[in-house]
């Protein structure tokens, strides 16, 4: 079947009254964004209260679709097949051709959901109805009429032209992706930061991103592993700013000055007020992290809570209380969880303590931290100097 328009509806963004055009613009502009680099030429617009995607000539339906379920917003894609408005008895036969191409099995029960949104059309929405149901009858005695729970709801627009389909696909739900501002996402390479990204962009937010890596201690790989994961992350939120920050003096000042069980702690310490300073100065409106109370011993309670002690901005933990497994079934679901288990080392686990507190006191933190008063600001200064910054898409 060769369909000529997608129309595309939305779920959540339909319900914002006053500002509802903006959410709408960006969705159009997000739809955009997605078919950059599809092969076909496609117009994208909006048009009472629904969004379409025109497709001029050829393109490759399966790359389309892929696309379009990726965009946060809609809720449902429809492939739709135009059909030029040739007079009644003509769409009679354009509809029975068409529900014998798209379903080729007829034991199955349907129902006709006509809309004129040209109100000039010699028929109303219920005899088109009567009329296009009773020529699908006559035409395949096997099929049948269910106007409760259908098998097949055969929806036919009269607009310039007659738009005909019958499938939804589901979309992704959300929010189109810079209706809700800007945030900092913490990425390291494991399974949770990916997810966490995805989930916060999903609520209509645009993400940058920063890693720390401790080179020679992590590898290149490993920092490349934290890339692939941003461009896998980016085909769901569009393109992501990674701030690739080197951390090994910073952890190394730290081993040599602190407590041992602190580290960790004091690390995490670190690494959110660098990536408040990034936040801050590109305009992000919070911070995103993988975090999952009582994961690990940095993600007890009292750990969650020495390490929001030095953030300003809202610390935004979308997995918080999640399971692993349901953290790696959403990993799975986009795709990065094959790249994170990837092993390579990450730069928290190589200075890591054989005992780390899990309850650490913020006193005593904040205490052994005064440890550090000599040396940390330049440090600190030189890792924000050098940060790399790649643009991810
Ligand atoms: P993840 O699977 O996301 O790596 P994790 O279970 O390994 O999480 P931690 O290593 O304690 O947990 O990290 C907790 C959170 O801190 C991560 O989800 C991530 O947001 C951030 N984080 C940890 N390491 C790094 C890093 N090297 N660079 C950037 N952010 C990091
Ligand atoms: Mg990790």
């Amino acid at each position: 079947m060769r369909f000529h328009t997608f129309l595309l509806k939305y779920g959540e963004i339909g319900i914002k009254g006053k500002n509802r055009y903006l959410f709408e613009d960006a969705l159009v502009r997000q739809v955009g964004n997605a078919l950059r680099n599809v092969e076909g030429s496609f117009r994208v617009y909006k048009s009472q209260a629904r969004i379409y995607v025109d497709c001029e000539g050829g393109y490759d339906y399966d790359d389309v679709v892929e696309k379009l379920t990726r965009v946060f917003g809609l809720v449902g894609i429809c492939p739709v097949v135009r059909m030029e408005d040739k007079g009644f008895e003509e769409l009679k036969k354009d509809v029975v051709a068409y529900m014998d191409e798209m379903y080729p099995d007829k034991h199955l029960t349907f129902k006709v959901e006509s809309r004129r949104a040209r109100k000039s059309y010699p028929k109303n929405s219920m005899e088109m109805n009567c009329d296009l149901g009773e020529a699908i009858l006559e035409a395949f005695p096997e099929i049948r009429v269910d106007v409760h729970h259908p098998d097949v709801m055969l929806h036919v627009e009269i607009r310039n032209a007659v738009y005909v389909y019958s499938q939804i696909i589901p979309g992704a739900g959300g929010m189109p992706v810079g209706t809700n501002g800007k945030a900092m996402l913490l990425l390291s390479g494991g399974i949770d930061s990916p997810a966490a990204g995805y989930m916060i962009a999903k609520r209509g937010v645009g993400l940058e991103a920063v890693y720390f890596h401790a080179p020679p201690y992590t590898s290149e790989r490993a920092k490349q592993k934290v890339i692939d994961l941003a461009k896998i992350v980016a085909r769901y939120s569009g393109p992501v700013k990674l701030h690739v920050v080197n951390f090994t003096d910073i952890q190394l000042y730290i081993y040599d000055q602190c407590p041992h069980d602190e580290l960790t702690i004091i690390m995490r310490r670190y690494m959110m007020r660098i990536a408040e300073y990034f936040a801050k100065k590109d305009g992000c409106l919070g911070l995103i992290t993988g975090e999952s109370i009582g994961q690990v011993a940095s993600q007890t309670m009292q750990s969650l809570a020495a390490t929001n002690d030095v953030c300003t901005l809202p610390v935004y933990r979308p997995v918080i209380g999640f399971d692993k497994q349901d953290i790696v079934n959403i990993a799975e679901k986009i795709g990065t969880y094959e790249t994170s288990i990837q092993p390579f080392e990450d730069c928290c686990t190589i200075f890591v303590a054989k005992h780390p507190v899990t309850k650490p006191n913020i006193e005593i933190i904040r205490r052994s931290e005064g440890r550090l008063s000599e040396k940390i600001d330049a440090l600190v200064k030189e890792a924000l100097d050098t940060a790399e910054v790649l643009e991810i898409r």
